[in-house]
């Protein structure tokens, strides 16, 4: 069985019926790449920032990220690199943020919302990205966003960026830019956040935990916490069909995009991208290559 899915590298992620599913990874930081090129992923999905945060004594530099950045950009050769931007909130201890205990966090201070507040943080980190992605395919994604006025508000920031930094003579590349859907907020007015971006990538661990109510972490609550439930199918539809009505492409980047038993009908549904841990890139491409789905 290993043998077999050690033969499917280098194959296409196509269906029977002659449909290419883009299959991504999902990595938390630069060692990672390695098993991404390893087991043949066509890019990055996810790429989670925060590990840059978590792994300092003070807030990284625009230096250090960029550095970090470029190199995964370089190592990927070309391929996509779509790099989330900082998802960090009172549940993840880092000392120099200084953010006061929270009775919620899941439902506290967190990602984009640290980010629009204290702004010097999110421009750094945008700065060191757009200048990392002279150096390759990279694209961005903004976690936990609620509204339309966010998305504006960070598109913004970006854009400030690019003036900033060709006012100072640094190059930069193309850069797409999509959100994650991971709110059921996300979800209901996904029609109008779809004309704002590229793309969307479904976060189904957080989707599932707010819209089932349920604490993601909470081991007690493991065996209720389902991920198939169908109020997450059918959110996952609706999201996919506002996206492709306005020209987003729409992807799976939680764990649920590595759920095999799934993937057929992710494909039925119209998933354009599924971005999955290196080792489960061979086995959803099985599945994908197995699909009849027209
Ligand atoms: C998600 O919420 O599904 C997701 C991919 O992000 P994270 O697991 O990092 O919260
Ligand atoms: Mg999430």
């Amino acid at each position: 069985k290993a043998r077999l899915l050690q033969e499917l590298k280098g194959k296409e992620n196509v269906t029977k019926a002659g449909r290419k599913i883009a299959l991504y990874a999902n990595i938390g930081g630069v060692g990672d790449v390695a098993s991404v090129l390893a087991n043949d992923a066509g890019g990055i999905g996810l790429f989670r920032s925060e590990f840059l945060y978590l792994e300092t004594e003070d807030y990284p530099s625009e230096e250090q990220q960029f550095k970090a950045y470029r190199t995964v950009a370089e190592n990927m050769a070309g391929k996509k690199v779509i790099i989330r931007t900082l998802d960090i909130g009172a549940d993840k201890q880092v000392d120099y943020f200084g953010l006061e205990h929270e009775e919620n966090p899941a439902m506290g201070y967190r990602a984009i919302r640290i980010c629009l507040d204290r702004k010097e943080i999110f421009k750094t980190q945008l700065r060191a990205i757009y200048r990392a992605s002279y150096y390759g395919n990279i694209s961005i994604m903004f976690p936990m966003i609620i509204s339309v006025d966010e998305v504006k508000a960070a598109k913004e920031m970006c854009a400030t960026v690019q003036e900033e930094l060709k006012s100072e003579g640094i190059p930069y590349g193309k850069v797409e830019l999509g959100i994650m859907i991971e709110t059921p907020a996300a979800v209901m007015i996904s029609d109008l956040l779809a004309k704002e971006v590229d793309f969307f990538s479904v976060g189904t661990n957080d989707l599932t935990q707010y819209t089932l109510a349920i604490d993601r972490q909470n081991p007690k609550l493991d065996n209720i916490y389902d991920a198939h439930h169908l109020a997450i199918l059918r959110m996952l539809q609706m999201i996919i069909d506002n996206g492709h009505k306005e020209g987003c492409w729409v992807g799976i980047c939680g764990e649920l995009g590595a759920d095999v038993t799934l993937t057929d009908t992710f494909i039925k549904m119209g998933i354009d991208e599924l971005s999955v841990s290196p080792s489960m890139i061979l086995k959803v491409r099985e599945q994908i290559r197995n699909s009849d789905a027209k």
